[in-house]
């Protein structure tokens, strides 16, 4: 049985090398080259950390619904250029109202919602800076405490081509890099009343009104399942060899998790004794990780 699990790790070890090229490598938030910034993890990490302070005041959590994050998204883009609650540029008001067009007309006809807020921020480049702002701010830091919402979109947008206010465009043009939005709705008042009398149709099994593919964010992506298994799929083979080597090397970043993972010698720091450990037990030489070699 060793000799087939020993047999399998070899295989696995070699045939790594055939599919290299084809390895979609770990995102990298540098503000540098946006197409290796992973927007959706920092979306969900501001999900993450809302859910973190309402637990920690009491609160239920929110749910994420990607349509919310999609809307959220186009506000972030919208703030580009008029970074205001107001949507002005639309230049348009509404008619029944009198007032500006906000976030919450940006819904589908058919989206049910019962009261929506919207957290707009510039500048910061993550999530915990960004969220920091908020918490600073009592207004914003009231939407995300708001007892009544229960579920939350969040947008994330990075502009590389910001350029300073000139005086033509005095309102200026995405100066601040990084725009973020939050839009939290209150969507489960109740739900007798939401399905028999406002027609709602999304519902979960215990009856509670339920947004397709909504989700609880998680504060990254990936979670290793064990030590030395960083990409997290729940087992340690060559994919984790290339990723530590990937790190070793400054190709990719690890979460902290990871990070934590790949210190299958257990001395506290990440170096490359362990690529020499993660590659020992995937030949077998190792029966378990980690492994103390004193
Ligand atoms: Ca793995
Ligand atoms: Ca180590």
């Amino acid at each position: 049985m060793k000799n087939i699990v020993f047999i399998k790790r070899i295989f696995s070890f070699f045939t790594v090398f055939l599919i290299m090229v084809m390895y979609v490598q770990f995102p990298v938030k540098s503000a540098g080259d946006t197409e290796e910034i992973n927007f959706q993890e920092l979306a969900d990490q501001i999900g993450y950390l809302v859910n973190e302070a309402r637990t920690q005041a009491g609160l239920n959590p929110v749910y994420m619904v990607p349509y919310l994050n999609e809307v959220a998204t186009a506000r972030c883009r919208e703030c580009l250029t008029d970074f205001s609650h107001d949507r002005h540029y639309l230049g348009l008001k509404d008619p029944a109202k009198g007032i500006y067009y906000k976030f919450s007309d940006m819904f589908d006809e058919n989206f049910p919602w019962l009261a929506g807020k919207e957290n707009i921020a510039n500048t910061m480049r993550t999530a915990e800076a960004t969220f920091n702002q908020w918490k600073n701010s009592p207004q914003h830091w009231a939407n995300i405490l708001d007892p009544q919402v229960t579920h939350l979109g969040v947008g994330v947008v990075y502009e590389p081509d910001s350029r300073p206010p000139s005086a033509s465009e005095p309102e200026g043009y995405a100066t601040a890099h990084w725009y973020w939005t939050q839009i939290f709705i209150k969507a489960d008042d109740d739900p007798y009343y939401a399905r028999e009398y406002l027609g709602w149709t999304c519902f979960d099994e215990k009856g509670n009104v339920a947004f397709e593919g909504q989700y609880m964010p998680e504060m990254y992506q990936v979670k290793p399942t064990e030590c030395g298994d960083l990409n997290g799929d729940g087992v340690i083979d060559s994919f984790d060899l290339v990723i530590l080597r990937q790190y070793l090397t400054k190709q990719t970043t690890l979460n902290p998790l990871q990070v934590e993972a790949a210190d299958v010698m257990y001395d506290g720091v990440v170096s490359y004794s362990d690529l020499g450990i993660l590659r020992g037990f995937i030949l077998g030489k190792y029966d378990s990780l980690p492994v103390r070699l004193w």
